[in-house]
């Protein structure tokens, strides 16, 4: 069975300072993030056990125990690249932003209060609808909920406490126009043609 595996950032733990101290970038992804991916063996290996057995009776917790955790992964895993020390807003991406959102600081700030709104633990996603083909900003509960089907994750922004709390403490809008600051347009663009087939 092949496993889920943690990769490197693709940048030194400090590297988004000031915006994101290495400290929790360090604990982010070598704690939260690595547990994801233990979590997303484990339940696999449960549900590989289970079937084997012919003990199917556990399946709805172990579905849920995947989806969970498969959601933190790849969830942080599109983060982590999404993000880069330097990165000034270009291409077809920003294009299309300004088509179906009237302007960048428009979208910047329709995404910043779909982001601050969620509700406890979650994400603010801007994702392609492969469905409908168009832009959608999503808000996202836990790592896997609210979301419908056909989206492509193109832009994600990490809403968990553990993302931000020793930085900013309770003031998630702090870190939200922090995190602006460190886009990686580079990556988000790369995601929005790929997304396309393009
Ligand atoms: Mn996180």
């Amino acid at each position: 069975m092949e496993k889920y595996t943690l990769s490197d950032l693709p940048y030194d733990y400090s590297a988004l300072e000031p915006y994101i101290s290495g400290k929790i970038m360090e604990l982010h992804h070598d704690k939260h993030h690595a547990a994801y991916v233990t979590g997303a063996n484990q339940a696999l290996e449960q549900i590989a056990e289970a079937s084997e057995k012919g003990q199917l009776g556990t399946v709805n917790l172990l579905q849920k125990n995947l989806a969970f955790n498969v959601g933190g992964h790849n969830n942080h895993t599109v983060f982590w690249n999404n993000m880069a020390p330097e990165s000034e807003p270009h291409g077809e991406l920003l294009e299309a932003i300004k088509d179906q959102f009237g302007s960048l600081d428009k979208f910047k700030a329709y995404f910043t209060a779909v982001a601050i709104g969620v509700q406890g633990s979650g994400w603010a996603v801007l994702a392609w609808d492969s469905i409908n083909r168009k832009l959608l900003p999503i808000q996202m509960y836990d790592h896997q909920g609210n979301l419908p089907i056909g989206q492509v994750p193109i832009l994600m922004l990490d809403l968990w406490e553990h993302a931000y709390y020793l930085d900013y403490l309770n003031v998630r809008a702090d870190y939200i126009k922090a995190w602006w600051n460190i886009v990686n347009w580079v990556d988000i663009n790369d995601r929005f043609k790929e997304a396309q087939g393009k």
